[in-house]
Order: C-alpha cells, then structure tokens, then sequence
C-alpha cells in the first residue's frame, strides 16, 4: 500500500455554513474528520493525517505558506512517504502551488487540492476532490509531473494553473491551458507531461519570511500614488498587472522609473489572462523585466524568491524567461 502524507490547511473544503449557503461559512472541519467522513477514502492508501493549520486561504501568511513548503520538502525526502496531498483554499491556492513548484524539486507527486463549496453544502465537491488528489498521489503514473492540482476531475500543473471562475466547481484551469490529465471513476490518466524545467530550484533553507513585492493594477488614466505609496512603504519590487501584452499607462510608467531609481525591481506583466508577456527594446532603457509566461501573481511569487536569495536584476530576469 502506497504511504501518504495529507497536510489539512484549511479552505472551503474544511467549512461549514448555515442550511445551503455557499457563503459565509466557516472553517470548521479538521483533516482527520474530514477523510474519516468520506466512505471509502482512508482505505486508498497508508495515509498519515497532518492539520498544519486551518484557516481560509484569503489569511494565509508567508510565514505559514514557507512552513508548508518545508514540511512538503521534509516529507518527499522521507523514505516513508511515496506521495503528498494537501487541502488548500482555493482562493490563494495557485499561489501556494507555484511557490511549491519553484522550490520543491520532487519526482515524488504533490498534489493540491481544494473546493468552491463548503463540506455543509448540497453537491458538496470536497471529497470526491479529495478522493482525486488520493488516487492521482498514489498512481505511479503521477511521478515526475511537477507539483499537481486536482479539481473537478482535472489534474492540472502547479505552474499554470490559475483559477479562472469565481463560483463555479470547475474554477481551475479554464482554457484547457495546464490541465495534464483527469481522475475519472476512479482511474487516473494523463494525456500529458509538463515540460522539464530548467530553472534552478529556489532553495527554502534559512527562509522566514520573503521581502514585500507588490501587485500594482493597470488601467486607462492610472494615477501614479499606487507607485509612490509602494515605494515609501519599502517595497523590494512591483508587479505591474500592465494591459495587454504588457503595455503601461504613463502613470505605470513613470511610477516605475521612480521606483527604479530607487532600486526595486520592476516587473511588466499583464492583467488579460492568457498569453505571454514579451521583452521589448525599450526594456534595456527603463530596467524593466518581462513576466513571459507568468501572470502577475507567479512573477510576484517567482520574484520575491529571488529577492529573497539576493538574485539581481540580470539573474531574475533570465529567472523569468526560464519559468
Ligand atoms: N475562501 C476560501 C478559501 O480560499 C475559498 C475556497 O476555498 O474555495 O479558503
């Protein structure tokens, strides 16, 4: 029998609500009870429960999100377990994920999973989601895929996957971009493998915390205070959520030539969710860097762990090209 690790943290999957509210619940259901209350699940494989927390993902800290990164890092080397399985919020889940997928290298599989409605709710989708994220972690089919999100039946890569609905069962994935595989009735099949990856592993140790990195939304006639604010709050770099393909509105830009000047680092990537951010000439010019295949969420991540390791503007920027 196959050994598991399930790491409960919280989320939809772990809340209850009055009569058939989909909103206003609150977490509630521990990892243990959790598994125990579906028939069937605990008999799927040799499975250890860890609660690490238990919170809705909309609070989760850095702090908490690199303790879950490390406990991911110690189980995959740990001869004891073949496979980890983690219950997340889905609201901040692709951000975990893609930390997780920038630095723990593991044949070993890792699958996230979560759910859009709370365990209280009539058509509940936890358990069979988690039931999934079981039989994806335990099939020997699943090694070797990176860091793996199980939703709706869909096996989805850690590195693009992005939650595309705000409501709906099958939030995650929209456009088939990511979507490796599915669990169905039981059986799990891959239709594909991710590509390799050839960016270095952003090593956990020593990590506490990572330095601040904002998000900043870009938009006909932006005023530039959002930047002024970020750079007096001490910030080490901004995300700018650009149009299209990264294109800025005057303010974006100035707010990042003010910001540069000040050393942060300045990332161009774009609020339209699909497709690339691509470099331009002028780049070299104003310092700017290219998200390429991140959206503004992942080159926060990607961006904050270099950062964190002492990477320069030269080094992430090829980061970012590799990821
Ligand atoms: N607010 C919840 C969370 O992220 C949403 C969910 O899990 O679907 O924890």
């Amino acid at each position: 029998m196959r050994r598991l690790l399930l790491i409960g943290t919280g989320g939809t999957i772990a809340a209850t609500a009055d009569a058939h509210r989909l909103t206003d619940y609150q977490v509630t259901e521990g990892i243990t009870a959790m598994l125990a209350a579906i028939p069937g699940a605990s008999g799927l494989a040799d499975i250890r429960c860890e609660q690490l927390f238990n919170v809705d993902s909309r609070a989760l800290r850095t702090a908490q999100v690199l303790q879950l990164a490390r406990r991911v890092q110690q189980a995959v080397h740990d001869d004891a377990v073949d496979g980890v399985v983690i219950t997340h919020g889905t609201d901040s889940l692709e951000e975990t994920a893609f930390l997780l997928h920038l630095t723990v290298r593991t044949p070993k599989p890792v699958v996230l999973a979560g759910a859009m409605r709370p365990a209280s709710a009539p058509s509940a989708d936890g358990p069979l989601n988690l039931i999934n994220a079981l039989l994806a972690a335990r099939d020997p089919s699943s090694h070797g895929r990176g860091i793996l999100i199980v939703m709706n039946d869909r096996i989805l890569a850690a590195r693009q996957a992005a939650k595309g609905h705000t409501t709906r069962v099958d939030a995650f994935g929209s456009d088939g971009l990511g979507v490796l595989g599915a669990v169905c009735d039981g059986q799990v099949r891959y239709q594909q493998h991710p590509d390799p990856l050839t960016a270095p592993a952003l090593p956990l140790s020593g990590l506490r915390s990572l330095p601040a990195v904002d998000i900043i939304h870009d938009y006909q006639d932006a005023p530039l205070h959002a930047y002024q604010a970020a750079i007096q709050a001490g910030v080490r770099g901004i995300v700018v959520a650009g149009m299209g393909n990264g294109s800025l509105s005057p303010a974006a830009e100035r707010g990042c030539a003010q910001a540069r000047r000040k050393g942060l680092i300045c990332v161009r990537a774009s609020r339209v969710p699909r497709g690339p951010v691509t470099a331009k000439a002028s780049d070299a010019d104003s310092g700017l860097l290219a998200s390429h295949d991140l959206n503004p969420l992942q080159a926060r991540v990607a961006l904050r762990l270099a950062l964190a390791h002492g990477w320069d503007r030269d080094a992430i920027g090829a980061l970012l090209l590799q990821l």
